[in-house]
Order: C-alpha cells, then sequence, then structure tokens
C-alpha cells in the first residue's frame, strides 16, 4: 500500500519543517499528531523540528508527501540550515541541546522564533532561519527580524504549538500571536536594519550552507561562548568591543547574559560583527582583545580541538609580550580560501 498523501504541497523555500507539515496536515484534514501516528512515529510530536538528520523518520515523511529525502533535511534546524548536512559545531561538554538555535526565556532548552512581519503577510509560512541565532535581519526587506507581538509584547512562537491541531486556514493561523491571538503580520513594518548589519547577516547566511565552513563556525561559536557568558571576562570583552549603545539584552528569565542563543535580535547582530571582527588584522587584533583580561587561559582551554590556526593565536595571547609570527596571517588566509570562508575575513577588514 502507498502511503502517499493525497494533498501534499510543495515546500516554500526556506520553510521550516514544522510549518509545511503543518501546511500538507490541514489539506489532508487532519492534525499533525495524528498525520505523524499514522507514518508510525513514536516521538513527541512538538520535536519534529529537532529531528536529526539521520532519523529513519524522515524516510516516513519524505514517502509520504512524495518528497526526497534531502528536501525533508533541508527544513530542520538540527543541520544548521540543513544544506552543510553535518551539524555546524557539535559544542564539546554538552551544555547546549541544540547549539545556534534560539532559545526562550527561562525554559532550558525550549526553542524561540522571530520573524519577519512583510515576509509572514506575503508567504504565510514560517522560515527555517528565524529559528536560528545568526540570523538577525530579512535580507529581502532589509529589517531586523522580530521576536515577540507588536500588540501584546509576548514571544513569537514557533509553528510547532499547532502540531496537535488540525487547522483550516494554516496561513492566517501561523500569522497569530499565541497569546493574544492577533495577527503579528498586520501591522507596521519592522525597523530598518544598518548596511553593516545585513552584510553581516548575508556573509554569514552564505557560510553557513558550505560544510567546508565548518571550522569558522566552531571558531566562531567559541569566542561567542567565551564573550556571552555572565562572567567578568565577559564583560570586559563586551565593553570593550561593544560601542557603548550597543550593550547586549538577554532574554534569559534572569536577565543576565547566559548564551549567545538567548540574546535579542539586536544584541546578537552587534555580537556577531563584534566577534567576526576578531578576524581583522589577524592575528594583532584577536591577541591585543584577549591579553586585555584576566582569566584567560581557564576560559581559552574549555574546549578542544579547534582549528590550529586559531590555537596558535590563543597560545601567543597567553604569553606576555610574546609576538605572533608574520606568516600567521599568511596562513590563515589561505586556510580561509581553501574553506572557502574569506569573505568574512574581508567583512572584518572592511569594518575594523
Ligand atoms: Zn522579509
Ligand atoms: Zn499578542
Amino acid at each position: 500500500m502507498s502511503s502517499l498523501l493525497p494533498w501534499h504541497p510543495r515546500r516554500f523555500n526556506d520553510e521550516i519543517l514544522s510549518s509545511w507539515i503543518l501546511r500538507i496536515a490541514a489539506g489532508n484534514n487532519v492534525s499533525v499528531r495524528s498525520l505523524c501516528a499514522w507514518l508510525g512515529n513514536d516521538q513527541p510530536v512538538a520535536a519534529l523540528d529537532r529531528m536529526v538528520y539521520t532519523s529513519p523518520f524522515i524516510d516516513s515523511i519524505a514517502e509520504a508527501i512524495g518528497a526526497e529525502k534531502e528536501q525533508v533535511i533541508e527544513c530542520l534546524p538540527s543541520s544548521l540550515h540543513g544544506l552543510s548536512r553535518t551539524p555546524v559545531y557539535r559544542i564539546r561538554g554538552g551544555t547546549a541541546p541544540m547549539q545556534w538555535h534560539l532559545w526562550q526565556d527561562g525554559s532550558y532548552g525550549a526553542m524561540s522564533n522571530q520573524y519577519c512581519p512583510a515576509c509572514l503577510e506575503e508567504k504565510g509560512h514560517h522560515q527555517l532561519p528565524w529559528s536560528i541565532s545568526i540570523y538577525t535581519c530579512c535580507l529581502k526587506h532589509s529589517c531586523f527580524l522580530r521576536e515577540s507581538c507588536p500588540h501584546c509584547g509576548k514571544s513569537f512562537r514557533s509553528a510547532s504549538r499547532f502540531l496537535n491541531w488540525s487547522l483550516g486556514n494554516p496561513g492566517k493561523d501561523l500569522q497569530r500571536c499565541a497569546y493574544c491571538n492577533r495577527s503579528v503580520a498586520n501591522c507596521a513594518p519592522s525597523e530598518q536594519a544598518d548596511k553593516k548589519t545585513l552584510r553581516m547577516c548575508h556573509v554569514l547566511g552564505s557560510l553557513v550552507r558550505k560544510s567546508s565552513c565548518e571550522s569558522f563556525f566552531e571558531v566562531l561559536a567559541r569566542l561567542l561562548y567565551v564573550m556571552c557568558r555572565p562572567s567578568t571576562l565577559a564583560e570586559n570583552l563586551r565593553s570593550q568591543m561593544l560601542p557603548g549603545s550597543h550593550q547586549i539584552t538577554s532574554r534569559h528569565s534572569s536577565g543576565a547574559p547566559m548564551n549567545f542563543e538567548y540574546l535579542d535580535v539586536k544584541s546578537r547582530a552587534y555580537m556577531l560583527q563584534a566577534v567576526v571582527s576578531l578576524f581583522a588584522d589577524w592575528p594583532n587584533y584577536l591577541i591585543e582583545t584577549l591579553r586585555s583580561t584576566n582569566q584567560l587561559h581557564y576560559h581559552l582551554h574549555l574546549f578542544k580541538d579547534l582549528p590550529s590556526w586559531y590555537e596558535r593565536a590563543e597560545r601567543v595571547a597567553m604569553i606576555p609580550c610574546s609576538k605572533p609570527n608574520p606568516s600567521e596571517r599568511d596562513k590563515l588566509l589561505h586556510v580561509a580560501t581553501r574553506q572557502g570562508w574569506i569573505t568574512a575575513v574581508q567583512f572584518a577588514e572592511e569594518n575594523p
């Protein structure tokens, strides 16, 4: 017996799995929960977007909706935009349930979401990049993404909140606030993003799709982890690297910065710019910044196995008055060109 569903609309560009499945289930007059049960899934349905790209359930979904398995994988946040096929940066030490995924309030590991009001009104589906922390603006509408309802101010929630229901009009329902039920799309446009933020979003968005850039993102994650903690070291680094008007806001219930994934949208944009700027004048600016604080040894050695071009710079930073070898810069540029993230270095150089 074929398990192909009678109604199986195609995925919209950049759509996240929960949003796509919701539209498919609605077209077949069932809830996503019933649909998944029929396909033999015994995982909690709310965890659909957290599925790893190796899950056998992906095959069942692909067969039911008449799509290739790769198309389903491409909708999953767990493989960071799905396109690289490998989870970019596997955190060592196990502190993060899903690195790079936005986290919500105080509930540890709960996923958060953001949106572009103009895209949501035009298309009516939820985009995969909205759930990922490195995305801070919409390149199509040149605006910052929004994280809360413009009417009641509560968090914008992901499509997975609807997975138990059979929706009559998913395009409209996906635009509604989970708390006040008003449309979050039908309102004033979101704030325009500055050119530097847009360019950075474009650069990182294109790099994250290449698996060859994995080591660049590992280093980025490492630096973000150190800079976004509630520690004195992190505070010193932030006050040194972020201009006064760009102090960070954490959405963690304690109000304290905890991890990059808890920061609000603008804080993430400015933090990413600060961290990417460490690549300018490599490795001198990084070394100067790291040396400007104490407690460095402890923080830098929490994780091992970072790329050698980065570890060499760290080692120099730990020895006072030691100077980096001039060839370090050539080595970095060589690696960055070979692995395809030279644009990130160029961005750092343009924006000292
Ligand atoms: Zn947009
Ligand atoms: Zn609301």
